[in-house]
């Protein structure tokens, strides 16, 4: 660790990065006026965008002071905060290129360097940002290492492989088994083993030694926010909702990207409080809420704000999703008395490595509890795993439950697989079905 850097790194953490979020508010542009579909929205947007620029801001002074490593939404990062590595995630950067309409250009990148098209968009991002330098964040520190789990998909792992080849660094894989009908104690001790081989390796990498204390404080703290997450997501059922899934896609970065950490353990406080005091006064996302929805699948975020719209004045609102409620899910099973176990139970059991049958009871139990009218499902390109199988759970949800569902093929990142004529005709149809079958009722 070199002391001329550590010194810079503390400056701009103390300094430098207020210094940069008062600048941003200074000369903030004029607000974009927001429809009158509407509520007020969260004075916790302020904090998470700051949460957020700080942390790509200052992930620029942190090489040579901390060790960095690119990590894979679903990875058990509680065992590397133990070691103090900063953190960086590239599914959460590429939904970030993706949200500023960028995404089309940094995958055509990676599809000039021979990557097919038909790879995850947040893969060709980051593969085209490696390649590039090119970022909306500045710049992203190099990595260190590459941690990445199997239990999102099977894409990280070549992904990452990539990466490490083209780096030349070292990639550790959380291998999770996929639950078909039940986590087996069998593959519960797999996975804890796993973990515990992996501490002499992160020794080495970080040059710092392993302390199961400190893991202790790091599960409680990633517990705790997701325990609050998921209670802000059950204040969602109120009616009316306190917030739209759209706002919830947007505050879920600090549980993804900064789990486990005390700026998230914070952060959720701050909305969970605010989000029970509009429950309170009864303030809702959207100023008349008739119909109430839920999302399947990953957010399309180069149209987050074109649905919102589309659908809040249609006096339509999100009020739950199955990707939101991933990072609340299965915390429930972390234990700080039993951490190998517990972390294999948590990161194992995810909603995208289990079967479909445990998504359909999901889904199942969250239209009765959110009061659900409607369901739209985005089948997207990039995410095969999220996305096989809807067809199938949208008939046994149509049987079973009669609920309307639409399926919308777009992709959450890649702003060409959008075809704007044909969503709004399926949406147009998908809501004059809903409204018709609401008022029947
Ligand atoms: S979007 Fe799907 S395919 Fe892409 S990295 Fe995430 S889980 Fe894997």
């Amino acid at each position: 660790m070199s002391l001329a850097k550590s010194l810079k790194f503390k400056f701009m953490k103390d300094y430098g990065a207020p210094a940069l979020l008062t600048f941003q508010n200074f000369k903030k542009r004029k607000p974009r006026p927001i429809p009158e579909a509407f509520g007020p929205p969260l004075k916790a947007n302020q904090r998470l965008k700051e949460i957020l620029t700080r942390h790509y801001f200052l992930s620029r002074y942190v090489p040579g002071v901390k060790k960095v490593a690119w990590v894979t939404s679903g990875a058990p990062v509680e065992l590397l905060r133990a070691f103090d590595f900063y953190t960086i995630y590239p599914e959460n950067h590429s939904a970030l290129v993706g949200a500023k309409k960028q995404g089309a250009d940094y995958c055509g990148i990676a599809e000039s360097d021979g990557f097919s098209q038909d790879l995850c968009s947040y893969a060709r991002i980051d593969l085209g940002h490696m390649l590039s330098g090119k970022t909306p964040a500045g710049k992203l520190p190099k990595p260190d290492l590459l941690f990445c789990s199997n239990n999102i998909c099977q894409t990280v792992l070549y992904w990452y492989k990539a990466i490490a080849h083209e780096l030349d660094i070292p990639l550790i894989h959380f291998d999770a088994p996929f639950v078909t009908t039940q986590q087996t104690e069998a593959d519960v001790r797999y996975m804890a083993q796993q973990l515990q081989d992996m501490i002499p390796v992160l020794e080495r990498i970080s040059g710092k030694i392993f302390y199961l204390d400190d893991l202790e404080v790091i599960l409680k703290r990633s517990m705790e926010s997701s325990q609050t997450w998921g209670t802000i997501l059950k204040e969602m059922q109120a009616k009316p909702a306190p917030m739209t899934i759209f706002d919830a896609f947007g505050h879920l970065a600090p549980i993804v990207s900064l789990r486990g950490l005390p700026v998230a353990e914070d952060y959720y406080h701050i909305l969970l409080e605010e989000v029970q005091d509009r429950v309170a006064r009864g303030i809702g996302a959207i100023t008349e809420e008739r119909y109430r929805l839920i999302w399947d699948n990953i957010a399309i975020w180069y149209k987050v704000r074109y649905l919102a719209t589309f659908f809040a004045e249609r006096k339509m609102n999100f009020v739950s999703a199955t990707y939101t409620n991933a990072w609340a899910e299965t915390t429930g099973y972390l234990d700080v008395k039993d951490p190998w176990n517990s972390m294999a139970k948590t990161y194992g059991q995810i909603i995208l490595n289990n079967n479909l049958k445990h998504r359909l009871d999901l889904m199942k139990s969250m239209i009765n509890d959110y009061g659900v009218h409607g369901m739209v499902m985005h089948s997207t390109r990039s995410c095969k795993p999220y996305s096989v199988g809807q067809f199938d759970l949208r008939k046994a949800l149509n049987t079973e439950l009669d609920l309307p569902a639409v399926i919308l093929d777009a992709d959450i990142a890649d702003e060409r697989v959008w075809s704007e004529q044909q969503i709004q005709t399926r949406l147009e149809a998908f809501c004059e079905t809903l409204e018709d079958q609401v008022s029947a009722t």
